[in-house]
């Protein structure tokens, strides 16, 4: 098993954890791009959002915005945040692994890099 992401699923890889589930888990990005830069995954191994499958993935991908949603509640981001899925090349994609990210804390600017 070569993947980055999967090794931190499996613990292989250390990384600070801040929610985990049956499904999916959450962690704090090694490179911060924010005062607050979370990752959250899947535990179930997809290259990208381009590799989900249209006719199962639907759940999965609800759950992890519900994810998502519940964190930034949780982190009193109440002036807002930023949800990133960097997907392909084109997209900036440097692990393959799908993973959303989760930036807070200060002002995003528009449009990104
Ligand atoms: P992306 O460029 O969208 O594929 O994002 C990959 C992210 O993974 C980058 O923000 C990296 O800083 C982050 N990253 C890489 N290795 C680790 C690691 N070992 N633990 C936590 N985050 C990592
Ligand atoms: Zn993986």
């Amino acid at each position: 098993m070569e993947c980055l992401f999967c090794k931190i699923v499996d613990g292989a890889i250390p990384a600070t954890r801040v929610y985990e589930d049956e499904q999916v888990i959450a962690f704090c990005d090694i490179h911060p791009q924010a005062p607050l830069h979370l990752l959250v995954i899947p535990k179930e191994h997809f290259n990208s959002l381009a590799d989900t499958d249209p006719a199962t993935s639907e759940p999965l991908l609800g759950h992890l915005l519900k994810v998502v949603s519940d964190i930034a509640r949780a982190e009193k981001l109440n002036k807002g945040y930023r949800v990133v899925i960097n997907t392909g090349p084109d997209g900036g994609q440097t692990v393959d692994h799908l993973h959303l990210h989760l930036l807070g804390g200060r002002h995003m600017g528009w449009p990104p890099g």
